[in-house]
């Protein structure tokens, strides 16, 4: 379980030099933990010291994305330290659900509770209301030790709840990307993320389109979600479109077996857009 430790501040505050990217979508399922774990991969890639913080408290991915979704935080003394993948130091809540009852073969054998070590745990629902919520975010920007970072991203919810306000009181400096389909029936929700954002101090600093055109066997390129969206938003906000990301099966399937495609295929035109963003930041 997460637990107050000694009082302490907040790590990668106004005054610290870390730079500290919150990643944001008006709804979910638009890619947005996908391109956090490939940014966060490409740009401990380019040897910057990286960590991930998951506060996409009900709809954790990112452990899977990073293929650490058995790991247990390690814990010394009061602190955790959080797991590394692939050069990334990543802390989710899906990180500190209890493993799970159930007997069946390879799952819930009820390992993971000691530090360190690993067990199988099923999908949980977290359900908890606004302060819960804030305790978590703070726990985890003061219990987990990060060390000396370059960059520190945060996976926020969709939308603009409790977790996007409570990161944006905690981390009033960071900036705040977009992330959002081409089409343009989604670019009120995600306009509305970014206003959020602002409402709390935030510098909205770019847009990122994903799930643009798939191109096809004959050369072709199928625009399945539409087209537009990305620069609808960002003119909107007044931000540059810092990418629009193809859909991409490499792209998807790097996700479901924890290896970001900037890392297993990064000449594949979705790494290189994810690449190109990781580079701007
Ligand atoms: P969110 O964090 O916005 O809910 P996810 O990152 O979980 O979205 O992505 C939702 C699903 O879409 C995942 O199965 C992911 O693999 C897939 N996906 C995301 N971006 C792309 C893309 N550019 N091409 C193909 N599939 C994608």
């Amino acid at each position: 379980r997460l637990r107050a430790g000694r009082p302490r501040g907040i790590q990668f505050g106004p005054d610290s030099l870390t730079k500290v990217f919150a990643v944001t979508s008006g709804k979910g399922g638009v890619g947005k933990s996908t391109v956090t774990a490939n940014l966060a991969v490409a740009l401990a890639a380019r040897g910057l010291a990286v960590g991930l913080v998951d506060v996409d408290v009900f709809g954790f991915s990112i452990p899977g994305l990073l293929g650490v979704e058995d790991a247990v935080p390690t814990r010394v003394n009061d602190m955790i330290l959080p797991p590394v993948a692939h050069g990334v130091k990543a802390i989710s809540i899906g990180m500190f659900l209890e493993p799970s009852d159930d007997p069946s073969p390879g799952r819930g054998s009820g390992q993971a509770t000691g530090s360190g070590q690993a067990g199988k745990r099923r999908p949980q629902a977290v359900s908890w209301r606004g302060p819960m919520l804030h305790r978590t975010v703070q726990q985890f920007l003061t219990d987990v030790w990060f060390g000396d970072l370059d960059v520190l991203l945060l996976d926020l919810p969709p939308g603009t709840g409790d977790v996007a306000i409570s990161v944006g009181q905690l981390l009033p400096h960071a900036e705040v990307l977009v992330v959002t389909t081409p089409q343009i029936a989604a670019a009120d929700v995600a306009e509305r993320s970014g206003l959020a954002a602002r409402q709390t101090g935030q510098t909205v600093s770019g847009v990122i389109e994903n799930m643009a055109g798939l191109a096809q066997p004959d050369g072709s390129v199928l625009d399945l979600f539409g087209s537009g969206g990305g620069a609808e938003v960002a003119g909107r906000l007044g931000v540059p479109l810092l990418a629009s990301v193809p859909i991409s099966v490499p792209l998807r399937v790097g996700g479901d077996i924890g290896v970001p495609i900037v890392l297993s295929d990064p000449a594949d035109p979705a790494a290189v857009a994810l690449t190109a963003v990781a580079e701007q930041l």
